[in-house]
């Protein structure tokens, strides 16, 4: 596999989402880390980052509700190299009628490397983490590279 060096930068673009069950969960994180947090950008779906902003005070760049696409705009950051870090609560125990976009959001978190987390627990150690105050260099895949031989080796059959 053929990698390049990708830096996150010490100021991080942190996605944050929360379903139903989750909110007041994610909203009492960002009470607790309000300080931290208000050194980065803040991203998230619709309502969930309508009630942080609300809750907290923060500014939080809001897309579309998670059901009505939200979480496939956040996705859609994380290829395009803008969000580089997630904190996302999902419910384990509610089927969810955009299961296929939460899963779609997790696979290209996990595609491009960036952290998440998907429990409170996980959370409070990503943020605690000394690597939230410094540059970080993780390997992408060579996605230009990968197309390339892709091609090629589909015209050559
Ligand atoms: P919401 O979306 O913040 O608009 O509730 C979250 C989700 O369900 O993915």
């Amino acid at each position: 596999m053929n990698y390049i060096d990708l830096t996150i930068k010490e100021q991080k673009n942190i996605a944050l989402i929360a379903h139903d069950a989750k909110k007041q969960d994610l909203i009492e994180w960002c009470l607790k880390n309000k300080d931290i947090l208000s050194k980065h950008n803040l991203f998230g779906t619709g309502t969930t980052s309508r009630m942080i902003a609300d809750a907290t005070g923060l500014r939080i760049k809001g897309y579309n509700s998670g059901p009505l696409g939200g979480d496939l705009q956040i996705g859609a950051k994380i290829v395009d190299g803008v969000i580089n870090m997630m904190i996302f609560l999902s419910d384990p125990l509610t089927a969810a009628p955009h299961d296929p976009d939460v899963k779609a959001l997790t696979r290209i978190a996990q595609v491009y490397d960036i952290p998440m987390a998907n429990n409170l627990a996980t959370a409070d150690f990503l943020i605690n983490s000394t690597l939230m105050t410094k540059p970080y260099t993780h390997k992408i895949e060579d996605f230009n590279l990968n197309v390339r031989e892709r091609a090629e080796k589909l015209k050559a059959q």
